[in-house]
């Protein structure tokens, strides 16, 4: 069997491993197939039974080895802002410059997404930024399914410990994970999407707006959507 393979499969036995040890914990005894396919089975209403803190999540963490990546990191890349935030954001994966610093967003795109925050009048301590994936692939290359399944676990217990109103997704690979879906970015940026029963806006990556300035409208056309949602919320009953 080829190397890669095999590689495949023991990555996505030990994402299998802790997502049962995981479901375990919390007292499920038994699984039913989703019939449907598309969402996971794990989800807000099982995680938040848990009532778990951000530090208890990180701590579960340690020193990550549950896929290849923990190998090559330099950092693992948790997560950073208000852990009762309103709105959170998903990336994609660390890249170097946060891979040496433990911290998602630190490099051109994040100065740029800095700068989207503060225009809707926010800054980074006021939301949560976090990754798809805790680990820098080598070589930025693209997150594998077995990694991403095996993090997974860890952004929706994250989400869970939060429970924003609001979620962002940042560009292509971030939103298809989430989603668990290969429909084109920009088919379904702009428009409102869930991501475990929370509205999530799917938009660029900061990345892709650096390459592509033109995009940077569209953008904050999808930031004013999530503006009128978020204060929307603050005004429910
Ligand atoms: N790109 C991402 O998707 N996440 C980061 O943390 C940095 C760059």
């Amino acid at each position: 069997m080829p190397e890669q393979l095999l590689n495949d499969i023991r990555t996505t036995l030990a994402a299998a491993r802790s997502q049962l040890e995981y479901l375990s914990d919390l007292g499920v005894e038994t699984l039913r197939r989703n019939p449907a396919g598309g969402e996971p089975t794990q989800d807000l209403d099982a995680t938040a039974s848990l009532d778990e803190t951000l530090d208890a999540i990180r701590e579960d963490l340690g020193d990550c080895q549950r896929c290849g990546l923990g190998a090559s990191r330099k950092e693992l890349v948790y997560g950073v802002g208000n852990p009762n935030a309103r709105l959170v954001l998903v990336g994609e994966a660390p890249g170097r410059e946060e891979d040496q610093k433990g911290e998602p967003f630190v490099g051109e795109a994040g100065r740029l997404l800095d700068r989207i925050l503060q225009a809707m009048g926010m800054q980074r301590a006021d939301v949560y930024i976090c990754n798809v994936l805790k680990c820098r692939p080598p070589h930025n290359r693209d997150p594998q399914p077995g990694e991403v399944a095996t993090c997974e676990t860890f952004l929706i217990r994250q989400i869970a410990a939060i429970k924003p109103q609001v979620i962002i997704g940042l560009g292509r690979f971030a939103v298809q994970s989430l989603l668990q879906s290969e429909v084109p970015i920009s088919r379904i940026r702009g428009e409102w999407q869930s991501y475990q029963g929370i509205p999530l806006m799917p938009t660029y990556h900061p990345a892709y707006l650096l390459r592509n300035p033109e995009g940077k409208r569209d953008v904050w056309e999808d930031m004013k959507e999530v503006m009128r949602r978020l204060h929307a919320g603050a005004e429910a009953p």
